[in-house]
């Protein structure tokens, strides 16, 4: 019988255990992961920050019959002898492994101590654990802080706004969630926030904490310190490629995976999710891991040997309670203003950039095409016309010379 070792039961692991089993009873799984209770919808982890869930209603579904090792770390991989050490000493042999290890918080300061262990009032929201901690230490907090203005930070300072929290956005790029947005979509993202509550301060970096045995405050880059009794960092995620490295396999950003899904330096070994580089692009969302899981367990299953992955054109979409935002591809080329339906060639090439803008009611669309593809785009305030869009992203044929029913439902299609 073959013997799958998975490393990491996230949104990619469990997808790919639930998968395979379901295509291969036959293959004997066993699955780590380090945190206690694994395999939960990380995504939704801001909705039971919000009180929309409990902990349980996010947990994914697992097949029985595979073994999980919940709690258990796996600590180095001996490709030579195809075993993995966990953390307890124990080794385990394998047919082939699957490194489904995700991503880790970028840390904003450095620590004088181990980097996992937070001090009173700091926080972060990756796992479980710290939305618990979160939303139990946050109640009746009267400065928290959130550092980092991209999708995230924008959801987490949004959330606690809606729990009542006089929160402050701390954001070091011109404009809310500069790498995503154009400046237009920044500033109007930005009285979104402020109209809920959320005091924000872009343009300035938080460089450490105050406070000795709790957080008093967030020192920033002109060194005058920013009072809070609460802090959460939400400064984005770096792939998690320790154990990939450790064991000699290439890693760029990610463990790096040709279109099978495999290590490019061993074939017994396979990543998929936050942790792989595929073609240059570490696809870190849910729905790219899926798409990875998918495939994996199709070859590894035998079901389908020829499966590939080739890329993933996904939409990000963040639904907080006061804000609808659909963000994708290339949406910071060029910048719409005004208010109505506008098309412009951007540049040489045939760049267009369609916008519609309204700012009353804090609605703003744009569309980039490229030789008459979809290439990017920014929905925020409105998405009646997100599946249009998604289907145009998708699409491989060009599109229809009018394109007003990207931005609007009242446009025709030509
Ligand atoms: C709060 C939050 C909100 C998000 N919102 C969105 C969103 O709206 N849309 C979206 O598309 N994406 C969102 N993301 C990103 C999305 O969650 C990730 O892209 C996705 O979880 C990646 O899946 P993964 O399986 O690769 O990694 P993960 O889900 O992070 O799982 C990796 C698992 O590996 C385990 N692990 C790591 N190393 C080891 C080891 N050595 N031994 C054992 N176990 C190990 C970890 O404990 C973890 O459980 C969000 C992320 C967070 C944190």
């Amino acid at each position: 019988m073959r013997r799958v070792l998975v490393v990491g039961c996230g949104m990619a692991g469990a997808r790919f255990v639930r998968r395979l089993t379901a295509l291969n009873p036959d293959v004997r799984i066993t699955v780590f992961d380090g945190e206690r209770h694994p395999a939960y919808n990380r995504p939704l982890l801001t909705g039971v920050l919000a009180g929309h869930y409990r902990s349980g209603d996010i947990a994914l579904p697992l097949p029985p019959g595979i073994e999980l090792r919940a709690g258990v770390r796996a600590g180095a991989v001996h490709r030579a002898t195809r075993t993995v050490i966990d953390s307890a000493g124990v080794e385990h042999g394998y047919d082939a492994l699957v490194l489904a290890t995700g991503s880790r918080p970028e840390q904003p300061w450095r620590h004088p101590s181990r980097p996992e262990r937070s001090s009173a009032g700091e926080h972060r929201l990756h796992t479980l654990t710290d939305c618990l901690r979160l939303s139990e230490e946050c109640v009746g907090a009267r400065s928290p802080v959130v550092v980092g203005g991209g999708l995230l930070g924008v959801e987490t300072a949004l959330v606690l706004a809606g729990r009542g929290l006089p929160v402050t956005l701390v954001h070091q790029g011109r404009h809310l969630m500069h790498r995503r947005l154009d400046a237009k979509a920044g500033a109007l993202l930005r009285t979104v926030l402020e109209d809920a509550g959320v005091a924000v301060r872009a343009g300035t970096s938080a460089r450490s904490l105050t406070g000795r045995t709790g957080v008093t405050g967030v020192r920033l880059a002109d060194s005058s310190v920013l009072a809070a009794d609460l802090v959460v960092s939400a400064c984005g995620t770096r792939p998690r490629v320790g154990l990939a490295r450790r064991a000699g396999l290439a890693v760029h950003a990610g463990v790096v995976v040709d279109d099978t899904l495999r290590s490019v330096t061993d074939p017994h070994i396979h990543a998929i999710g936050d942790c792989a580089e595929h073609r240059g692009v570490v696809h870190d969302t849910a729905v790219p891991a899926w798409q990875q899981a998918e495939v994996l367990a199709a070859r590894l299953s035998g079901h389908d040997r020829h499966a590939r992955f080739t890329g993933a054109r996904t939409l990000t979409r963040l639904i907080a309670d006061r804000l609808d935002l659909a963000v994708f591809g290339e949406a910071t080329t060029g910048v719409g203003t005004g208010t109505g339906v506008r098309g412009g060639i951007e540049g040489a090439a045939q760049t267009d950039v369609l916008c519609l803008s309204d700012d009353r009611h804090r609605v703003y669309k744009k569309i980039v095409t490229r030789n008459d593809h979809v290439v990017g785009g920014i929905l925020l305030g409105d998405l009646s016309t997100v599946d249009t869009v998604r289907r145009a992203y998708e699409a491989t044929e060009p599109l229809p010379p009018n394109r007003l029913h990207l931005v609007t439902e009242l446009g025709g299609e030509g």
